[in-house]
């Protein structure tokens, strides 16, 4: 069939299996270019792998330091004329070149959060790898069932203050004023149950008691802090307090993984646009603005040059295990720096829509949003008819 975009509000519910291949190329292409990561890891778990943090994490330990990957995520196959969803495709095409490249991959799909999940994981673990030494943590979901049934939902929402902003439209480019009243405490107390770090306690626990983590295995968790601009519904809204439950779920995770000499890192990464963030209110707005201001100082970057680095620097390079003061790892250096937010802050009550395009990067926005689910690539032809039904190799 032919396949295009079909985008309703900031959900687009198609997807394209040859863009999405493109993009699993390119970023393996930018992996290459930067050379192999030395003293990097060789088997690697990723809980949320087949999308932004995690899909570009899971391609950086494969193709920059040929590390053997299990890929955990909770993706759609196509059913029928209607699309798989963009992650599926990803996986699809990175467990391809994965096994053209003569890399080990298994692809686990279906709820993270669940212990026979987790159970499912070790076994493989067991069965083909023996342990791992990287877990990543890449979860970005909307809701979480608990052990008893209960299920949690997590809410983009600000705290004890009202927020409003505004939002841009994907399709029209219509600014729009958008506000938000403050979450009760059972909004608050949901997310943090959803994305603080309790599951990425309880997949470590899991993963040690089982004895698969090998000796001086480490594990990252990614945040996200942002500047004034946008910490109302950001770091002071629910997400924020999920986030600030990682910085606490990382020191207890350094303690518990003592015995094997194991390290836990939260790494505030650079905003960007992908399936989760394009859901939270008012982000257009800062990320036009943002990849506006990065791209004129030459430093914008994406997923996996920020993945890339992290990996060759920060984890395994010259600036292995570099803290701030929380004890955070720093990939957002460049988005928070002065040059940067003065341009931020300054223009953010100008924009309008007749500024738009001037002020912004909306059309950089734009294309970053089509390209996340497979089209705005200039090799794809998109007139051209595509099977949607594309195959994965699953472990069951
Ligand atoms: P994403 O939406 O691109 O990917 C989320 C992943 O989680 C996908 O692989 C999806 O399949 C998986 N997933 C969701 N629910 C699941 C479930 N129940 N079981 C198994 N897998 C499940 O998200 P992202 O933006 O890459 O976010 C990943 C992490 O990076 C999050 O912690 C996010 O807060 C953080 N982060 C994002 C940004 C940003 O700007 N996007 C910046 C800094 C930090």
């Amino acid at each position: 069939m032919i396949i295009e975009p079909r985008i309703k509000g900031f959900l687009c519910t198609t997807a394209h299996p040859t863009g999405c291949a493109q993009d699993v190329r390119e970023q393996i292409a930018h992996v290459k270019e930067n050379g192999r990561i030395k003293d990097g890891p060789s088997r690697v778990l990723v809980i949320g792998a087949s999308g932004g943090y995690g899909l570009a994490s899971r391609i950086s330990a494969a193709f920059g330091c040929g590390a053997s990957t299990i890929g955990v995520f909770f993706e759609r196959p196509a059913v029928k004329k209607r699309t798989a969803s963009p992650g599926w495709y990803k996986s699809a095409a990175f467990t391809e070149e994965a096994a053209l490249a003569g890399l080990y991959a298994r692809n686990i799909n279906g709820d993270a959060y669940s212990e026979s999940l987790k159970q499912r994981a070790i076994e493989l673990i067991n069965k083909e790898l023996g342990c791992i030494d990287m877990v990543v943590y890449s979860l970005a979901a909307p809701q979480r069932e608990l052990a008893d049934g209960t299920v949690c939902r997590s809410v983009l929402k600000p705290i004890d203050e009202p927020f409003s902003g505004v939002t841009i439209d994907i399709n029209s480019a219509e600014i729009r004023p958008v506000s938000l009243e403050p979450a009760t405490h059972e909004e608050i107390r949901d997310t943090v149950k959803v994305m603080g770090g309790e599951d990425w306690e309880l997949w470590i626990k899991a993963l040690m008691e089982a004895g698969v983590l090998a000796e001086g295995c480490i594990t990252t968790n990614y945040t996200y802090l942002g500047s004034e601009v946008t910490w109302p519904i950001y770091y002071h809204g629910t997400i924020g307090k999920a986030k600030e439950d990682l910085d606490r779920a990382a020191l207890a995770l350094n303690e518990k993984m003592a015995s094997v000499e194991g390290t836990a890192r939260v790494a505030v990464m650079k905003g960007l646009l992908t399936g989760a963030s394009s859901a939270i209110p008012g982000m257009s707005l800062y990320l036009s603005l943002l990849f506006k201001a990065m791209k004129a100082a030459g430093n914008h970057e994406g997923c996996i040059e920020q993945t890339t680095s992290l990996f060759a620097s920060q984890l395994f390079g010259e600036r292995r295990l570099e803290q701030d003061d929380a004890g955070r790892i720093r990939m957002d250096e460049w988005e928070l720096s002065d040059e940067i937010q003065s341009y931020v802050r300054e223009n953010w009550a100008k924009v309008s829509q007749s500024n738009l395009n001037e002020l912004t990067d909306f059309a950089g926005y734009q294309k970053a949003f089509l390209q996340l689910h497979g089209f705005g690539f200039s090799q794809v032809d998109y007139a051209a008819e595509v099977e949607q039904a594309v195959e994965m190799p699953l472990v069951d």
